[in-house]
């Protein structure tokens, strides 16, 4: 490629944050499935809604083709067609606050991250985040967030001492790696029981939309997904602002 030539691009991607950049432009932030985070200008994006139309709310999944500059941090947004926009179907607090929190953890992502198993996972997790049905799917989406960063410990086992813990239930620490007996605990622990570590087991051997067909009430699985959340902020060196306002939904 020659220096200075423009390259265009055209790929699946996933609508994280906008901010209002000089007079009506907007400041795109997307999540692409080939190369991971990209941030670019929508030019008049907010006087003009040809181009983008309804494509621009947190987490529309799109098909964008935007034209990158070597050297250049901002890429130049030209055109997005969406494919599914999870904002159109029925909203309560609980489920955009599940859905900004999936756009949070992504817009955080260091760099090198999977993106394509991490792309797969947000728009598999996204199709099963329904109305009144959003606590699996958050769950399994921080559960799956971690393994694919490479940040889930061991769960079955003592990091000090090896014991099995399958049958006993696991302590885990905020400031240090791996989970422990009671005996080996860290100061400052928090218990996670069997039933939890079971559960996150079945969220790693099943898919979301074969777990989506139970009920998830709020309350279940409450202590896993706690867990799975510190681990994410642990990791992101950053609280979630969106796990706190998921926290308060009904
Ligand atoms: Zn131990």
């Amino acid at each position: 490629m020659a220096e200075g030539r423009v390259m265009v691009r055209t790929g699946e991607a996933i609508v994280l944050r906008t901010w209002p950049f000089h007079e009506a432009d907007l400041l795109v932030s997307l999540f692409t499935r080939e190369h991971g985070r990209l941030k670019g200008v929508a030019r008049h994006a907010m006087r003009s809604r040809r181009r983008f139309g309804g494509a621009l709310e947190p987490m529309t999944h799109v098909r964008a083709t935007w034209a990158e500059r070597p050297k250049q941090e901002l890429a130049r947004l030209d055109a997005f067609e969406i494919v599914s926009s999870p904002m159109t179907a029925r909203i309560d607090y609980a489920r955009v606050a599940a859905i900004e929190l999936i756009a949070e953890v992504l817009d955080e992502l260091p760099e090198g991250a999977v993106e394509d198993a991490v792309f797969r996972l947000a728009v598999a997790v996204l199709t099963e985040l329904k109305l009144g049905r959003v606590w699996m799917p958050v769950t399994y989406f921080c559960l799956w967030m971690n393994r694919l960063m490479g940040w889930m410990p061991e769960l079955g086992a003592c990091v000090v001492c090896e014991r099995d813990l399958r049958s006993n239930g696991v302590w885990y620490s905020a400031t240090a790696d791996g989970v422990t007996c009671r005996d080996d605990r860290r100061p400052g622990s928090v218990f996670l029981a069997a039933e939890a570590v079971t559960e996150a087991l079945r969220m790693f051997r099943g898919t979301v939309a074969g777990l989506a067909e139970e009920d998830w009430p709020k309350a279940r699985a409450l202590e896993l997904r706690r867990f799975a959340i510190e681990l994410l902020e642990r990791h992101l060196e950053r609280r979630l602002m969106c796990a706190r306002a998921l926290t308060r939904a009904a």
